[in-house]
């Protein structure tokens, strides 16, 4: 039976180019995921989008001498075409710059609003007095308290790491002018949080499926008790508030973003000609994922779904397969560093299967993991190269010169090559479940371990020894690596989508790979293949050194 999938993949700030290890934590298990179930016949909607608001935005375009749309459609730009080249495979790939999400945002705000969920408060904010505008916690500097370090910001200290109020930091000033800011009192909406505490609390014990660092997380916070946020800042970019009075104030990037999904899913619905195709994917009936790195696990776990509580009738999340960290050579990513190794310019060089096969199987689903060039390219030669692409070239090639350019005709089979064909059914299915449940890096091992095994299989068959006295014995042994190879390119395609499908096309295959659904595909014999080529390239050693000193330059 078809299930209904509904994924949702975190929104970065269109500040910047996307790295790696936005890749590894999000994107791309997102997009595994999404091959899979629709390799399976099920009903796939994945949404994203990029956040064009809040201050990183528009502090990167007083930076750059920019407008933020400037700055924001630049990267939308950006991202999009890296989700071409890498294949990600979103439904929509939107931004929070439209006047759709504007209208859902609002209409969010004003039914929290109605029920009871959001009240005013009149805080205490930075405000500089040369400026003559209230400073956002980004725009505010200062020492320390921690670390003593300088060039604190306001919203945390990126020399430690310690998160903080702007009130906390020693001798604070504004960034762009350095003037020392006052404290001025301002009116803002807060959401009551604390209100959801034991609704949250009782649904969260029910995840029993979420993993631990998921759970963890999300049970520390419940623990620590839920406080009430402010949804509202001082500041001119964003979504406005739909309340008189406000006119000068936004909502606030994190309470607005989380709508995205809801905005995109009802942006997807509108641009295919059918205003409610949304619903099926948020009203019943189906499972809603969201991917994201760790540090967006709570806006996921407790944030989102306590306003999904209050307005009511909307799908809560099924489970939210939060990812650790990817490290670059050994060390944590910094952006403001340079110590990163950003998307475009990899894909300016290199095709996208290797990175695809080594952020899988290499994915930070429970730990913190490193890339490192070393091992892109021992991974890329070792495994892609050396392992699959071998296997699926040696095989191909030798059937498509002897015997005639076409599947083999095989004759009683004996049982050892029966049952691998029969394992290869069952690592198939295996690799299925593990991705039904999010264990990606299990899944492509399972797939490889495939690969591996049919390698010894060839060998000790040798059918290109063989088919000189016995060619229907090579005859019948290049069949079953022909059917293993088929079986293959299916357990692949959630993570090498590119290779699987030329793989499905010299198998002699019509149509995408997703299309022949989440089985065994035998290829019939006599049927024709095309000419093969090698999958992968075998990348060259001196490339390490090349492309480790230019991190972080
Ligand atoms: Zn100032
Ligand atoms: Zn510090």
């Amino acid at each position: 039976m078809s299930e209904r999938v509904f994924i949702g993949v975190a929104w970065p700030y269109a500040n910047g180019s996307l790295h790696l290890g936005q890749i590894a934590g999000a994107n791309l298990p997102a997009d595994i995921f999404a091959r899979y179930h629709r390799t399976k016949g099920n009903e796939v909607l994945m949404v994203s989008g990029s956040d064009q608001h809040g201050t990183p935005i528009t502090i990167k375009a007083e930076q750059e001498g920019k407008t933020p749309e400037e700055i924001a459609d630049y990267y939308q730009r950006e991202y999009l075409d890296c989700w071409q080249k890498l294949g990600i495979s979103f439904d929509l790939y939107t931004t929070t710059g439209t006047a759709n999400h504007t209208a859902v945002a609002q209409d969010i705000f004003r039914r929290l609003l109605e029920g009871g969920y959001l009240y005013r408060e009149t805080v205490s904010q930075a405000y500089c007095p040369r400026c003559e505008r209230f400073l956002p916690d980004r725009y505010v500097e200062g020492t320390c308290p921690s670390c003593n370090s300088p060039g604190a910001r306001g919203d945390q200290c990126d020399a430690c790491g310690k998160p903080m109020n702007t009130t906390e930091l020693i001798a604070p000033y504004c960034r762009t002018c350095k003037t020392t800011p006052i404290f001025k009192d301002s009116e803002h909406f807060f959401l009551k949080l604390s209100e959801f505490q034991n609704k949250l609390s009782d649904w969260v014990e029910k995840q029993t499926h979420w993993r631990p660092n998921t759970l963890n997380l999300t049970r520390r916070y419940l623990k620590e008790g839920l406080r009430d946020r402010a949804i509202t800042r001082d500041i001119e970019w964003g979504v406005p508030v739909p309340v008189a009075g406000f006119e000068h104030k936004r909502l606030y990037v994190w309470f607005e973003a989380v709508i995205g999904y809801l905005s995109a899913s009802k942006e997807w619905a509108k641009s295919h000609g059918d205003e409610e195709k949304w619903r099926p994917f948020w009203e019943g009936g189906v499972k809603s994922y969201y991917f994201l790195g760790k540090d967006n696990i709570p806006f996921h776990t407790l944030i989102w779904p306590a306003m999904l509580m209050g307005y009511g009738g909307l799908a809560l999340p099924y489970d939210v397969p939060a990812n650790e960290f990817l490290t670059i050579e050994g060390r944590k990513v910094s952006t403001s560093q340079n110590w990163a190794v950003w998307l475009p310019d990899y894909l300016s060089r290199y095709d996208p299967d290797p990175l695809r096969y080594l952020l899988s199987i290499n994915m930070p689903e429970t730990s913190d993991t490193d890339f490192s060039w070393r091992e892109f390219v021992r991974r890329n030669n070792d495994e892609l190269v050396a392992t699959y692409g071998n296997l699926v070239n040696r095989v191909l090639t030798l059937v498509y010169r002897n015997f005639d350019g076409r599947v083999p005709e095989h004759e009683e089979l004996s049982d050892p090559d029966k049952s691998v064909m029969k394992d290869a059914d069952s690592y198939l299915r295996q690799t299925g479940e593990l991705l039904s449940r999010c264990n990606f890096k299990q899944a492509i091992m399972t797939a490889m371990s495939v690969a591996h095994g049919t390698n010894r299989y060839l060998d000790e068959k040798s059918p290109w020894k063989v088919i000189k006295e016995d060619r229907q014995a090579a005859a019948n042994s290049l069949y079953v690596a022909l059917y293993v190879i088929s079986c293959l390119k299916t357990a692949l395609y959630p993570f090498l989508p590119f290779s699987s499908q030329k793989v499905h096309e010299y198998l002699g295959f019509a149509g995408k790979v997703e299309e022949a659904g989440w089985q065994p595909q035998p290829p019939p014999p006599g049927q024709k293949l095309r000419e093969p080529e090698p999958l992968f390239t075998k990348l060259d050693d001196s490339l390490i050194e090349e492309e480790t000193r230019r991190i972080g330059t």
